[in-house]
């Protein structure tokens, strides 16, 4: 599943879409990791906070 999040890339200094890239940690929908698409800078972003705000029903809250 591609999920596209929009946050604000420091290193770009503007809006970009962030995508989580494939985990090779194991992690799989709960890896906190996203990349800017654009520069691929790395955030790490907390999902509880941000799955209110994630288009369509992402049921990421029951994927722990
Ligand atoms: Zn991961
Ligand atoms: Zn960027």
């Amino acid at each position: 599943m591609a999920l596209t999040l929009v946050l604000h890339c420091t290193h770009c200094r503007d809006e970009r879409d962030f995508q989580q890239p494939p985990c090779v940690d194991g992690h799989g929908l709960d890896c906190p990791e996203v990349a800017c698409v654009e520069c691929g800078s790395a955030v790490m972003v907390s999902w509880s906070e941000v799955v209110h705000e994630a288009e369509g029903s992402v049921d990421l809250a029951t994927a722990v």
